[in-house]
């Protein structure tokens, strides 16, 4: 569990949060200092206003008045002050509870519920007082101790912001886990299932399931993966069916001649059949087939492979099916066959100029093997929609309606010769390319091979 996705990412969500909250308690603290800053502020305020109205009531009244003194203590308890006013020779005047005393009753009562200022046990909640001298044209005339009842007021405002920033923070702390929480297990499960679905493919493919893959959506680094893991399944898949289908050739074409081999050697050493040179030469000439099987079966084998490994480049069909027929044109004239090309000049293919010629010259061996001496062999080239072709004709003895829909079968011959591979390799070939290879053929007039291979283009 420690070593999951799932942990990790709650590791790494949690520790995101963490830091976030961190910087939100930061911001707090700020804020209240700057709160706490403001409040001190107006406390020095209020504390001036109220010196300035006594030292104006002294000048108004040209010296100390108690009633003056009176309203002057009644007004700064209205402000949240308690305070104590004596004369220069620090005889005390005055002081919030003589004043709240002298007060009418109904008044008294009013203004001690208003400030919660408690006549019995004064000073016992509050804080200490502080002493400033009162001055009137830069004479002292006085002093006055004072000091802030905590009313309730003020605590009121102070624990409200207190309580709703923590509230907040607790709120968030709730919120931002929850949510680490929540996100860790949605993304883990978004990122952990196709990786489960890729480690269960894989388990499927080494257990022998070769069919196996993964579904793909998106354009992550993980789908990435997913589609290169099919595509490598993809090719797994075609290595292992033409394992299959080699292996289940080379045992089907071996056996026979093997089969004939091993009765010659078995009536050899009963002494029913000389061992001489003409039957060692017989069995060299069996052997020899068995090597052309073999090597057949290689060809077939790499041609079935090459839709793996194309080398695709433009070629040029014209000198390209120049150069072809020049090279088999003496055989052609050997056994007076005509050969002849019709391209297109412009004409241009995008395919492995390998594989297309070998599909060419298979074309023009059957040809020629079909063609009767006088007869003629056509090489056309030209397009149709998206494909270009490649045709081969001949007029030579054609195939036989009943041989010609078996003429690209494994092994198949309808005559003796040879080893019925070479239309085989030429349609795995141009099925690589994406192509087909078709056959139209009268018995006794001639035939018609046509490779189509997509995508070309004429140059300018
Ligand atoms: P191979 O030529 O080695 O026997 P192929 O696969 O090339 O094998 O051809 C299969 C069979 O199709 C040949 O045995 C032959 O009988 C027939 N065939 C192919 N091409 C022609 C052709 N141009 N004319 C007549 N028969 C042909």
């Amino acid at each position: 569990m420690i070593k999951s996705l799932w942990f990790k990412f709650l590791i790494l969500l949690l520790s995101v949060s963490v830091i976030s909250l961190s910087a939100s308690l930061i911001l707090r603290q700020m804020i209240i200092n700057d709160f706490n800053e403001y409040l001190e502020g107006e406390k020095e305020d209020k504390i001036y206003r109220i010196m300035a109205v006594i030292e104006g009531s002294y000048e108004r009244h040209s010296g100390w008045k108690a009633e003056a003194l009176r309203e002057n203590a009644t007004w700064a308890l209205l402000q949240g002050y308690e305070v104590r006013i004596s004369d220069d020779r620090k005889k005390e005047l005055m002081d919030t509870r003589k004043a709240v005393e002298s007060l009418p009753p109904f008044m008294k009562r009013r203004i001690t519920a208003m400030t919660d200022f408690r006549m019995d046990s004064p000073g016992e909640r509050e804080g200490e007082f502080a002493g400033y001298p009162l001055f009137l044209a830069g004479k002292n005339i006085g002093s006055i101790e004072i000091r802030l009842l905590s009313s309730t007021r003020d605590r009121g405002k102070e624990t409200i912001f207190f309580e709703r920033s923590n509230r907040f923070l607790l709120l968030s702390l709730l919120v931002v886990g929850g949510l680490s929480l929540l996100m860790s297990l949605v993304f883990s499960k978004r990122l952990t299932d196709p990786i489960k679905k890729l480690t269960s493919a894989a388990r499927d493919i080494s257990e022998g399931n070769i069919k196996s893959r993964v579904s793909v959506s998106g354009v992550d680094e993980i789908s990435t993966l997913a589609r290169t893991f099919n595509t490598m399944a993809g090719n797994l898949e075609v290595y292992e069916n033409l394992r299959r289908k080699l292996t289940a050739n080379i045992a089907h074409e071996l056996r026979t001649p093997l089969s004939a081999m091993q009765g010659e050697i078995e009536g050899m050493i009963d002494g029913l059949i000389k061992t001489d040179k003409e039957h060692l030469l017989s069995l060299h000439e069996e052997t020899g087939r068995l090597k052309k099987i073999i090597e057949g079966i290689e060809e077939l084998s790499r041609a079935e492979a090459s839709v793996l490994e194309l080398r695709k480049q433009t070629i040029g069909l014209r000198p390209f099916l120049g150069n072809i027929k020049e090279r088999f044109e003496k055989l052609f004239i050997d056994k007076g066959v005509l050969l002849s090309l019709e391209c297109n000049d412009k004409l241009t293919l995008y395919a492995d100029p390998d594989r297309i010629s070998q599909i060419v010259i298979n074309l023009l061996g059957n040809a020629l093997k079909a063609a009767d001496k006088g007869g003629r062999v056509t090489i056309e080239a030209g397009s149709e929609d998206k494909e270009a072709f490649i045709r081969v004709k001949d007029t030579g003895m054609g195939i036989a309606k009943e041989d010609l829909p078996f003429v690209f079968e494994r092994f198949y011959r309808a005559h003796q010769g040879g080893l019925g591979l070479g239309l085989t390799i030429a349609r795995e070939l141009a099925e690589a390319h994406g192509g087909k290879i078709t056959v139209q053929s009268e018995y006794g007039r001639g035939s018609i091979f046509t490779v189509y291979i997509p995508y070309f283009t004429i140059s300018s």
